[in-house]
């Protein structure tokens, strides 16, 4: 039996930035990963997949050129399902090879099979063709995600009715669509198919969404979802759904009737842990398959076992997990490990995109901060024009009392990237005067933070003469 420094489990995000972290260390690594190739959610089923499909959408159906040519501009008349897998394809060929280009030159070691817990410091390995090994580790990482919630309820085919896996190899293109959840995942894959041109009606029980942005932006965007005839549903749950004749029914509970060519099932994933055999290393999960963890080390409740990723829950980013896994791996293998910055950006690719970085208007409030907000409208930067965008809005907010920036908020073309300004002088703890003082590129959409910067200024009152 192998002897290592560090077992991971999982190959994601949290899981392959953990074991690189702690190969650069010295340390004698192995993963252990069961999908067909390493990468996890992120690469194969979720992040770059779904942006993969939003690039692909966006360009053959000629989106972000509509504000200047009209709405019924289209790059490709009739986009085919087969468009979409091509680009698809190709794009996580690259992302695996690089991924097994960084496991070979940081001489991570990783096997494919399933693992699970013999003792806490030994691991059983399921192989594909039935072969079983036990790998044996000083410490653990547990990266193993998470993976779609299916309720019995829903009559799932693979077809018509889908787990957001499975949407990723649909024949064809839907007319119409339901999405069920109005989470992230949801509202990514609503607003790509709307963009598609496919009929979207996007069903939540809650009568709000997006809770965890502020406000204004939610707003500013249900009002373009609404304006390009998406149908929100809030407040409403769907109760019954019955395939019918190569359709599907759905009766919500207050009568409604809908019937649709698809039905995506996005309200929910599940910790992946339940083939872990957990007991056997002394340690349980939660009701939906989480773990608990120590929020600054990533260990578990035991000490030599560390969990990091989806897993461990919120917020449940790619960005966010590989933090999580090189902070758990340094303090595995007994390194010193800096907290991150306190503010991390969250980016939804929805159609259009949103990013949001610190505190919202209603956090702000709840803390009794007194704050000025500055907003500016893509349309009103010369980027904009030349772009033809009609919408686009970047809101920041900042302390009157100390004038340094509190949050940033952008919805529109380009905003999880944008957004990364205002992360920075977030996190420097910069002031309002960093956006008036500064110049910015010209043409460009990152004018909108000198533009919401003078409007928070001369609200807020001028603390320097010269200007
Ligand atoms: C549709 C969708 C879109 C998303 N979009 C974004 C986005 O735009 N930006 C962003 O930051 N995040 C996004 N995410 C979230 C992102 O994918 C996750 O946060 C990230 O993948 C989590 O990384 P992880 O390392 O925790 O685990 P995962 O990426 O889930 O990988 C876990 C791996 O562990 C393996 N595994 C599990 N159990 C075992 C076992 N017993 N033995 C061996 N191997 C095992 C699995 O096969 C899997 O490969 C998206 C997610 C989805 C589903």
């Amino acid at each position: 039996m192998d002897q290592f420094d560090l077992l991971v489990v999982g190959s994601g995000p949290a899981g392959r930035r953990g074991a690189i972290q702690a190969a650069k260390l010295g340390k004698k690594v192995l993963v252990i990963e069961q999908g067909k190739r390493v990468g996890g959610v992120s690469v194969h089923t979720g992040t770059i997949p779904s942006k993969t499909l939003r690039e692909t959408a966006l360009n053959l159906s000629g989106w972000r050129e509509r504000g200047f040519y009209g709405r019924a501009y289209r790059v490709k008349q009739e986009i085919s399902a087969e468009d979409l897998r091509r680009r698809l394809l190709i794009t996580l060929d690259h992302e695996v090879e690089v991924l097994e280009h960084q496991f070979a030159r940081n001489r991570v070691q990783h096997i494919r099979g399933k693992a699970s817990f013999v003792d806490p410091q030994t691991m059983q390995v399921v192989k594909d063709d039935g072969e079983v090994v036990n790998v044996k580790a000083a410490s653990i990482l547990l990266a193993v995600g998470t993976k779609p919630f299916r309720p019995d309820y829903m009559p799932f085919d693979n077809k018509t009715v889908l787990d957001s896996d499975e949407l990723l190899d649909i024949e064809n293109l839907p007319r119409s669509m339901v999405v069920i959840g109005a989470g992230v995942i949801g509202i990514e894959y609503a607003t790509i198919f709307s963009a598609l041109d496919t009929q979207v009606t996007l069903i939540d029980p809650k009568s709000t969404m997006l809770d965890f942005i502020d406000k204004e932006i939610v707003e500013d965007f249900i009002y373009q979802l609404r304006d390009r005839n998406m149908k929100l549903l809030l407040g409403q749950k769907a109760e019954k759904v019955e395939r019918q004749n190569g359709k599907v029914e759905l009766t919500l509970d207050n009568g409604r009737r809908i019937t649709t060519d698809m039905v995506l099932f996005a309200a929910g994933r599940m910790g992946a842990t339940d083939t872990l055999n957990l007991p056997a290393a002394g340690l349980e999960a939660d009701a939906r398959g989480r773990l608990s963890v120590n929020p600054e080390t990533f260990a578990t409740k035991v000490p030599h076992i560390f969990a990091a990723g989806d897993v461990v829950g919120f917020p449940s980013l790619a960005s966010t997990s590989m933090e999580q896994g090189r902070i758990a791996a340094r303090v595995a293998v007994g390194a010193i490990a800096k907290e991150p910055p306190k503010y991390f950006p969250y980016g939804i690719y929805a159609v259009p995109e949103i990013s949001t970085c610190g505190l919202s208007e209603e956090e702000v409030k709840e803390r009794h901060i007194p704050y000025e907000c500055g907003i500016a409208r893509f349309r009103e930067t010369s980027r904009g024009h030349i772009m033809g965008l009609d919408t686009g809005l970047l809101k920041m907010i900042f302390s009157l009392k100390t004038r340094r920036l509190l949050g940033v908020h952008i919805v529109g073309e380009g905003a999880t990237e944008l957004v990364h300004i205002g992360q920075a002088v977030l996190n420097l703890k910069g002031t309002v005067e960093y956006f008036v003082e500064n110049t910015f590129n010209y043409p460009t959409l990152a004018e909108a933070y000198k533009i919401a910067g003078l409007d928070a200024w001369n609200r807020m009152g001028d603390i320097k003469s010269e200007l």
